[in-house]
Formats: structure tokens, C-alpha cells, sequence
């Protein structure tokens, strides 16, 4: 079975072949950490998670190097940094940290390499100084630019004609600049700003080439898939682009240009210039992460999605039926003597919707249609755990787990997933209502144990008893 992703530079879905199946290569642009990241922030992190885990799954879990960046050196951390007086690194490894917790808790798994631009000064200024030597970069007061002049192939990417990339880029026409669309390579830093020396004299990187030279430090050029939200099409990836080719390092830069769609909230794209922004880190105060994960996910990651309440509901109730059965199902085969377990049993049923999840997600990372390849998968499950077939629940079971696992799903203990919404104090209350309800029972004080099962079905728990003793759970809601 093959994989199809869609290239932005080709404008079509293709099959993938890396250069070296032994040493598959993805890169995505990663936020600036100078505050908590919004949930749009994250449509990207959790859309190339998946594509890690589809490619890892497909050529081994160390074949694949998956670099995902930090931007460290920024106008907004200075900012901050000048405001708290304090070092620019306090700002970044705060944010950073918090940045890292979030994608943890929304199913993230580490991504191999975590370049930052204040770790790869020194491929910076090399590779500028080689644009230099490649005369497609010049000096100009202090600042050194790239000569779009010098890459005929400058707009392809994003399929602009030139007038429009000089609107489009909203660039400085500053009067030191060969041609409008000329973009910053170095600059000074203004005084009390940080600054790094260099060849060219002291300042700091453009933001282009940052990314360019950590793709180069963290897994050389030419990449198999490049990544990143919608907006960095036009001007920063056109410029990466531009770069890495002209560096004279090769003229491939990346098989594969991937681009997530916008998290809109209301009309508009969130984002915190517009200040229509939910930050993750405070939605993971009442969500568990899986549901945000999974309403990330509900949409094709090409196209605008809308962040409402109800998509982060009906995502947590969808994660309930799959929790529900691999629950029910769990019960069922506590109750069965190990004798009568059996292993390599089959369900054909359950197989075939594993595998249609697989093929949905090897098809463009189509997650819609492998959310409905889960729940037949469930419903599999089921209908073994209705007809009491032991050897079809286990095997269905684990196929169940296998799909959702490989989505960064259905990662919690079922027990634990539905007395998750309780907080301490209920859970305590339960746990002292059921040990109660226990002693009633033994001393056949009947009247007293109903009332705690009363008490108990109030609080929406609902109690089952089981050969290992009592266990509840939040009731399913109507
Ligand atoms: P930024 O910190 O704004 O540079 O963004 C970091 C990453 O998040 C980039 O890949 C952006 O394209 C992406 N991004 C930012 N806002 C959104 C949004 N509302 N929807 C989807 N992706 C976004
Ligand atoms: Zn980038």
C-alpha cells in the first residue's frame, strides 16, 4: 500500500517515494516562543504527528527524522524579554517548555530534532556567506539580501506573478534593495538588541534563512517533505526555497511541499493579531487532550476548520463510544477463565476496518474517513462482545487499539478515560459512597445500600460489579 500526499509545488496528489527509504526526511516550521500558543498553533503540530507516526509505520520508527524548529531570536521575545528584564533565553525556554507540555498532552510524540535559530548561528552565516560567493546575496548597508533576480524560478511555489509577491510580501522597499521583492538575509540589531557577529558585521538573521540553514544542520538538503500551516506558502517557504537552491549546496530543496489549512474561529483565521485566540494550554484545563487532538483531526487538514464548542463535544463523545466498547469489551473478558482465552483468534470484520483506516490515512492523511474506519472497527468489537466470541473480542480489541494508537488515540486506560472528568473530590466521594455501599451489602442491610446506589446514580456514576470487586464509571449521557 502506497502513500499519496498532495504537493503544494505541483498542485497534485502523488505517490511518496523517499530519497532513502532507510532515511525518510520531514522538516515543519514551528512556532516563535515568546507567549502561550494558541490551538490553531497546534492544527500543524498534531496534523505532521500523524504523518510521523503514517511514516514510521511505514518504514520503521528509526528510518524516519522528523525536525520540527523553534524560533528563538524574534522582535516579540525582545520585546518581552526588555519588559521583564531579563536574557531573551528566559523568555524562550519558559515559552518553550509550555509549548512542548501542551503538544505532550495533545498526543505528540517528540519529534526527533528540535532545532532552535540561537543553536545554528553558525550554519546561518555560512550559508548566507555561500549565497554571497553564489552571487545570489549582496551586502547593502549593513544588511545582506537575497537577489530574487538570481532564482528564475522565484514564485513557483506559491504561484505568484512577481507584481503580486511585492504587494503580497508587504516588503520594505528600502531604497538599498536591487529589486523590491529582495528579502533580509542579516541586519543589524538596534542598539540593546541581541546581536551575533559575523562576517558582515554584527546583527541577526532574516527569518528565511533560519529555517533553510536548521533544515541544513539538522538533516542536510534536499528533504523529502517539507511542512507547515497554509500562510508560510508565500513569502517564507518561496524563500527557503530560494535559498536552498541557490546556495549552490545541489538544486533540490524538497520533494514534497505540505500545508495545513487555517483554524478559523468565527470568519476568521484565529490568531492573535486578531485576538480571536483559545490558547491551548487553557482548553487542556478542561479537556482531556485526546478530544482536542481529535477535533483537530476531525476535518481534512487541507481545508478550513472551525473551532467551535461543539466540535470539541462532539469530538470528547466520539472518544466516549470507542472508550465504551473497549471498556464493555474489557469487562466481558475479566469475567472469562484464562483457560478459555485464546490467542490468533480472528474477526475478518474488525480486520478489514483496520486496514480501512490505514488505507484512509495512506491516502493524503484523509482522518474523516479513518475516524469512520474506527468505528466500524468498534462496532466489530461490539457485536464479538454481545455474542460472547472471546477469541473475536481480544483480536478485535487489539486492532482497535493498534488503529487508534497509530492516530496518537486511545492511549488511556478506558476506567481511567471515564473518571476523567471527575475531579478529586468526586472521586474520593465515590470511592468512600462504594466502599459504604460494600458494608451495607455484607451486613444485607438492603434499604441502606439502595439508598448509596441512589446517592451514587445523582452524582451520574454508574456502579458494576465485577469478579475483581466493584469499579464505576461517569454515566454514558442521553
Ligand atoms: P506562528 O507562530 O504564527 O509562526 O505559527 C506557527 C505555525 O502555526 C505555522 O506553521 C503556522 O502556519 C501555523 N498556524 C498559525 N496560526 C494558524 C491557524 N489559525 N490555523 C492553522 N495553522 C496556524
Ligand atoms: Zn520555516
Amino acid at each position: 500500500m502506497t502513500l499519496s500526499l498532495y504537493d503544494t509545488m505541483t498542485r497534485q496528489k502523488r505517490a511518496f517515494t523517499p530519497r532513502d527509504p532507510h532515511r525518510v526526511t520531514l522538516y515543519v516550521c514551528g512556532p516563535t516562543v515568546y507567549n502561550y500558543a494558541h490551538i490553531g498553533n497546534f492544527r500543524p503540530v498534531v496534523v505532521f504527528d500523524l504523518l510521523f507516526r503514517v511514516l514510521r509505520d511505514l518504514y520503521g520508527d528509526e528510518a524516519v527524522l522528523y525536525a520540527a524548529n523553534v524560533t528563538d531570536v524574534d522582535d516579540k521575545i525582545n520585546k518581552k524579554a526588555a519588559d521583564e528584564g531579563v536574557p531573551i533565553g528566559v523568555i524562550s525556554d519558559r515559552y518553550l517548555a509550555a509549548y512542548n507540555a501542551d503538544a505532550a498532552a495533545l498526543g505528540a510524540l517528540k519529534p526527533t530534532f528540535q532545532p532552535r535559530v540561537t543553536e545554528t548561528m553558525d550554519a546561518i552565516i555560512t550559508f548566507i556567506s555561500d549565497l554571497v560567493a553564489q552571487k545570489a546575496a549582496y551586502a547593502a548597508e549593513g544588511h545582506v539580501l537575497f537577489d530574487t533576480q538570481a532564482f528564475p524560478d522565484y514564485g513557483k511555489l506559491s504561484g505568484r506573478p512577481m507584481d503580486e509577491m511585492i504587494a503580497g510580501a508587504r516588503v520594505e522597499v528600502a531604497p538599498y534593495k536591487r529589486h523590491p521583492a529582495d528579502f533580509v538575509l542579516w541586519k543589524p540589531s538596534k542598539p540593546d538588541e541581541p546581536a551575533w557577529d559575523s562576517a558582515f558585521g554584527p546583527g541577526r538573521p532574516g527569518w528565511h534563512i533560519e529555517c533553510t540553514a536548521m533544515i541544513e544542520q539538522a538533516l542536510g538538503l534536499p528533504i523529502d517533505i517539507h511542512g507547515g500551516g497554509i500562510d508560510l506558502v508565500f513569502p517564507h517557504h518561496e524563500n527557503e526555497l530560494a535559498q536552498g537552491v541557490c546556495a549552490g549546496h545541489g538544486h533540490e530543496y524538497a520533494d514534497v511541499w505540505m500545508h495545513n489549512g487555517f483554524l478559523n474561529m468565527g470568519d476568521e483565521k484565529m490568531s492573535k493579531s486578531v485576538g480571536n485566540v483559545a490558547l491551548a494550554h487553557d482548553l487542556l484545563k478542561t479537556y482531556p487532550g485526546e478530544a482536542l487532538r481529535w477535533a483537530l483531526l476531525a476535518g481534512h487538514y487541507r481545508q478550513p476548520l472551525e473551532w467551535t464548542g461543539e466540535l470539541i463535544e462532539q469530538a470528547k463523545s466520539a472518544l466516549d463510544r470507542l472508550y465504551r466498547v473497549l471498556d464493555d469489551s474489557s469487562r466481558f473478558l475479566d469475567g472469562v477463565p484464562t483457560a478459555a482465552r485464546a490467542s490468533g483468534g480472528e474477526n475478518r470484520g474488525a480486520l478489514q476496518a483496520h486496514d480501512a483506516v490505514l488505507a484512509a490515512l495512506r491516502d493524503d492523511l484523509n482522518t474523516p474517513l479513518a475516524f469512520a474506519g474506527l468505528f466500524q472497527l468498534a462496532d466489530h468489537v461490539r457485536s464479538s462482545t454481545m455474542g460472547k466470541d472471546v477469541a473475536g473480542v481480544e483480536r478485535g480489541r487489539s486492532l482497535l487499539l493498534e488503529a487508534g494508537q497509530l492516530m496518537g488515540l486511545l492511549t488511556a486506560d478506558p476506567r481511567a478515560w471515564f473518571q476523567g472528568g471527575a475531579d478529586d473530590d468526586l472521586k474520593l466521594r465515590v470511592e468512600a459512597l462504594i466502599a459504604a455501599r460494600g458494608e451495607a451489602r455484607a451486613a444485607k442491610d438492603w434499604p441502606a445500600a439502595d439508598r448509596i446506589r441512589d446517592e451514587l446514580s445523582a452524582l451520574k456514576v454508574e456502579v458494576m460489579d465485577g469478579p475483581a470487586g466493584a469499579t464505576w464509571r461517569i454515566k454514558e449521557q442521553a
